[in-house]
């Protein structure tokens, strides 16, 4: 097809291009051959008007020397119809009349004029001693049939020329460009059947087709990389609902054959079903959270809202761990400081954040909680002096459904998705984030807030 195409524009262009040059080409000879004559003819007057002798021998120069100057036949003709000059014996009857009528339609002594499709002629009237003469002068249609003959003879061959070089040309380049297509959909036809080890780049002849190649090796990449995730969060999800699942029936096995009547153990056996399935509840939540924040599905309700006031209330949640557990939080927040967000999703936010620097904060048990104005933002930082974390894990552990590898003991509840949760909220409101995190000194996340505009209403 492309071949096809590009041969019938070739044949085109060709086409078009010598229809204009003929007509181009005719103009300039109409335009051409009309001021010859004149000049011819004008020549010619001139010379037998300003010396009326008509020697032959001055003759012959004057008419040798015009055919010369201009390619232009001239004769003299006598009224009757005969030739004065040169001396042939043709009759000239047809053309003197015609003549004759010319020079009366048009009142003046010379004149060019039309004769047939492609001739034209000159036409001007002297008296000599009391006879009438007239200067004709006419360029030959064969000459001229030549002339275009030639021109045209020339350009069929350019044209055929042109025509089959665009055709190998064409078919050279629909072949390279054919072949490389056909390579990059066969290679992508394989990655759509699951083969994540094509390489698309290939060096290509095509910047374009390189371009697509390199977007389809990056997309083959994203794609594998989403696909041993999904396995993985697979993998680890089931192995969190097993945990919990084999307790649940574990202790619901043991109170049917041992504790049943014993009030006090059933009870704690029956509290252990309770806190298991509290903790199943707590992971299929967080796994619908995160998969409805990212489809989309669930909308942000952005209001603006008292952020200083609404941690506050956060912090607060955790006193009970003050009371009984001995830890420490310290708070530095600045009042009134407002923010434009989906307050309910902020509230996850701050609480996973809050809870993680509570299970990993260091032998102190301290965590500070800041919140500062700083230009247009306002500036969280959640920090603790625990352990840190090693600079090849700190990418990892906002994308995937990570864990470091060792089980730790945790105060708060966690189920290994609260930061993805942070990374998803926040990247939908497009709010910048981050951790500072020295390994043996502690971490500090941030989050920055935008102020609203001045005119806003509070929720
Ligand atoms: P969870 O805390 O339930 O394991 P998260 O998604 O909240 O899951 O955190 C992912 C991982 O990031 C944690 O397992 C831990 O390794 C690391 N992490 C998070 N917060 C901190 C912190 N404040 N200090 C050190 N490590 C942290």
């Amino acid at each position: 097809m492309l071949w096809l195409g590009f041969s019938l524009f070739a044949v085109a262009v060709v086409f078009i291009f010598s229809a204009v040059q003929g007509v181009m080409l005719y103009r300039q000879y109409k335009t051409r051959t009309v001021s010859d004559l004149r000049a011819a003819g004008n020549y010619v007057m001139q010379e037998l008007v300003s010396d009326g002798e008509w020697k032959e021998e001055r003759l012959n120069y004057v008419f040798y020397d015009v055919l010369h100057r201009y390619s232009v036949n001239v004769f003299l003709l006598k009224e009757d119809g005969t030739c004065r000059y040169p001396y042939i014996s043709v009759d000239f009857n047809e053309e003197v009349s015609v003549i004759q009528e010319k020079l009366r339609e048009s009142g003046g002594i010379s004149i060019v004029y039309q004769q047939e499709a492609d001739v034209y002629s000159y036409a001007s009237s002297l008296v000599r001693k009391g006879e009438v003469y007239y200067v004709y002068a006419t360029r030959s249609p064969q000459s001229v049939g030549m002339f275009f003959g030639e021109i045209q003879g020339r350009s069929l061959t350019v044209s055929i020329l042109a025509i089959v070089l665009a055709f190998v040309v064409s078919g050279f380049i629909s072949m390279l460009l054919t072949k490389s297509l056909t390579e990059v959909t066969q290679k992508a036809k394989g990655l759509a059947s699951g083969d994540y080890d094509q390489r698309f780049y290939d060096g290509y002849h095509f910047t374009e087709i390189n371009e697509l190649s390199e977007t389809l090796d990056f997309a083959r990449e994203e794609i594998s990389k989403a696909d041993n995730m999904q396995k993985e969060l697979i993998a680890n999800v089931s192995h969190d609902f097993k945990t919990p699942l084999t307790m649940i029936k574990a202790y619901a096995s043991m109170i049917q054959e041992i504790s049943g009547e014993d009030p006090q153990k059933r009870k704690a056996h029956t509290q252990v079903i309770i806190d298991e399935s509290d903790r199943l509840t707590a992971l299929v939540n967080d796994i619908l959270d995160i998969s409805k924040i990212r489809s989309g599905v669930d909308e942000l309700k952005k209001g603006v809202f008292n952020l200083s006031e609404y941690l506050f209330g956060v912090v607060a949640k955790f006193d009970y761990l003050a009371e009984t557990k001995g830890y420490r939080l310290e708070t530095e927040i600045d009042d009134e400081l407002y923010t434009l967000a989906d307050k309910e999703k902020i509230g996850q936010v701050l609480y996973n954040l809050i809870g993680n620097a509570v299970n990993y904060t260091g032998d102190d048990k301290r965590v500070t909680v800041r919140l500062k104005r700083s230009g247009r933002v306002s500036r969280l930082e959640v920090v603790d002096t625990g352990k840190g974390i090693a600079d090849e894990e700190l990418a990892g552990i906002w994308d995937r459904y990570y864990r470091s590898s060792e089980t730790h003991k945790r105060p708060v509840k966690g189920t290994g998705l609260g930061l993805s949760i942070v990374k998803t909220v926040l990247d939908r409101h497009k709010f910048r984030f981050g951790v500072l995190s020295q390994v043996g000194k502690g971490s500090c996340f941030w989050v920055e807030f935008p102020l609203p505009k001045d005119d806003f209403e509070v929720n």
